[in-house]
């Protein structure tokens, strides 16, 4: 099992794994290049800022502005998380798999059905997150299958324990300049650049996971 520690307040921003234009026509370079380098880093900083603050609240023993720090955690924490998650679940043609793997395809096969069923209730989940948020496809380790989520913001509407598998920013910044107010638009073409190989990997790296409160193992 791979370790890694992450000091308080020293979390990067991830390089995008390929050229800003890779993604075109369906994300331009444009969009691409200010959703990761303005926004991601943002929630970096903000994740950052918010470890930091609590770090020095724990020195002073100054727990009065705890709720405000603990919103910010949440907020920038999980932006951070769900947009390095963003970047591998789309690749260029020729740099992915257009169908989903072996592993893959059994569980969507056995928890909704078909691929088809699956893809349908994705995007309307994506397309009806009200205002900013995230449609998601999580492993869930206590119930041993997959689901879908929306998270409004980056952090509301989380069912605790899941672990994302493949995910779709629906905030306005991820399509408006490309898509402007169509965002069924753009969920219908993000469909073609989805990376089946990362959603393949992130599951069977996923099902390793353990929920030993729950499921007595
Ligand atoms: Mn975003």
């Amino acid at each position: 099992m791979q370790t890694m520690q992450v000091p308080t307040g020293q979390h990067q921003l991830p390089m995008l794994p390929y050229a800003f234009n890779a993604l075109e026509p369906v994300i331009s370079s444009r969009l691409l290049q200010i959703h990761h380098d303005q926004h991601h880093k943002a929630y970096v900083e903000g994740l950052n800022k918010a470890e930091l603050k609590l770090s020095e609240a724990r020195q002073l023993r100054d727990f009065s502005l705890i709720k405000h720090w603990e919103r910010e955690l949440a907020f920038h924490g999980s932006g951070h998380i769900l947009h390095s998650i963003y970047w591998t679940s789309m690749a260029p043609i020729g740099n992915r798999w257009e169908t989903p793997g072996a592993q893959t395809m059994i569980h969507i096969m056995h928890y909704f059905g078909s691929l088809e069923v699956f893809w349908e209730q994705f995007s309307a989940a994506a397309i009806n997150v009200e205002a900013s948020g995230w449609a998601l496809l999580v492993w869930q380790p206590a119930w041993g299958r997959l689901e879908i989520l929306t998270i409004e913001k980056h952090q509301d509407l989380f069912q605790a324990g899941s672990i994302p598998i493949l995910v779709m920013d629906v905030w306005e910044h991820a399509y408006y300049l490309d898509y402007q107010n169509k965002r069924k638009d753009y969920v219908t073409a993000w469909g073609q650049i989805v990376n089946w190989y990362e959603v393949e990997r992130r599951l069977n790296l996923a099902m390793q996971a353990q929920m030993p409160l729950i499921s007595g193992g």
